[in-house]
């Protein structure tokens, strides 16, 4: 069993579906409400343990009962839960969602909260047990200065490092020089390197780009498509997946990242580790939600 860190965001979705959504100003009665855990961070360490790993999370909640609520179903998880920082002075994050029931289509509203507050110093007070894994994954619903904190922490450490660059923005080559494996989806893409992964060339072109930037490897994640995968050593190559009866996307994305590091970081070979993580991302879209819908390793066929 290999060792995980994700360093990242911990939220709360407050789901609402309705018949219809409301117009500004207006009032409507919705159907049924859930609250479920969430927000990307999280969502990976989950997949992380599922998938087998040893997880430890770095996070920061506020002293309220969404962010207890969170940690609670963390623990149950498995996941180490004791470097999970609390400020009273501001809430956990949550994100508000309607859902249409006509259509499915959803309007969400993030309150990031304690997540902006993962500060740079904080990640330093835990530079030792980041130093104790064989993978760190990260994210982008962090303060970029934390991201980037904990990743010159674990290449000065030797530990692995994997940037799941979402949600999507630009980032400088210094940070990216800190990254051995980066997994951008399609989006993330094309806001990282220009080109628009419309077709095989440009999808080759894109992750050539990107494999300058890092130090290993570049896993272009292409939803119902699998992924591509390029390497310093290979040309790159297409990955499928197996064809599924999609009901809800949710955090597909979040669990191929949270498998794929723990497969890692258990010493798989790298192509078997994708089609492992593609079989789990394959099935997470097979059911509603996000945190919920995350296989455990032993419903993989492999
Ligand atoms: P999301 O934002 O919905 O969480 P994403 O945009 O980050 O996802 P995708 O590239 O859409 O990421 O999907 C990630 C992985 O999930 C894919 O590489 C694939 O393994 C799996 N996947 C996604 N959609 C499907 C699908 N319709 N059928 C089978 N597998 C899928």
């Amino acid at each position: 069993m290999g060792k995980v860190m994700v360093v990242g965001s911990s939220n709360t979705d407050m789901v609402v579906t309705s018949a219809r959504m409301p117009l500004a100003g207006e009032t409507v009665l919705g159907n049924d409400f859930s609250m479920i855990p969430g927000g990307k961070g999280a969502n990976q360490a989950v997949a992380a343990a599922r998938a087998g790993a040893e997880v430890a999370f770095i996070a920061k909640t506020g002293a309220d009962d969404f962010g207890r609520k969170a940690i609670e179903d963390y623990r149950k998880d498995g996941i180490r839960t004791d470097l999970i920082l609390t400020d009273p002075r501001v809430a956990s994050g949550v994100a508000m969602i309607v859902v249409d029931a006509a259509n499915g289509q959803n309007s969400i509203v993030v309150a990031p909260g304690a997540n902006s507050y993962l500060s740079p110093q904080d990640i330093q007070g835990h530079a030792a047990s980041i130093g104790e894994v064989e993978v760190l994954l990260v994210q982008l619903e962090i303060p970029p200065e934390s991201v980037r904190q904990a990743l010159e922490i674990a290449k000065a450490a030797g530990v692995r490092t994997v940037l799941n660059p979402a949600p999507a923005q630009s980032l400088d080559d210094e940070l990216l020089s800190l990254v051995d494996i980066i997994t951008p989806n399609e989006s993330e893409t094309r806001i990282l390197t220009g080109i628009d992964p419309v077709d095989d060339a440009a999808i080759r072109r894109a992750a050539g780009l990107l494999l300058e930037q890092v130090q290993e490897a570049v896993v272009i994640t292409l939803g119902a498509r699998g992924v591509f995968f390029q390497d310093q050593t290979a040309p790159g190559t297409f990955i499928p997946t197996r064809e599924v009866q999609a009901i809800d996307t949710t955090a597909a994305g979040d669990v191929f990242n949270g498998y794929l590091a723990a497969l890692l970081a258990d010493g798989q070979e790298f192509q078997k580790a994708i089609r492992l993580a593609n079989e789990a991302a394959g099935i997470s879209v097979t059911r509603k939600g996000a945190q919920p819908s995350i296989p455990y390793w032993r419903e993989l066929a492999g």
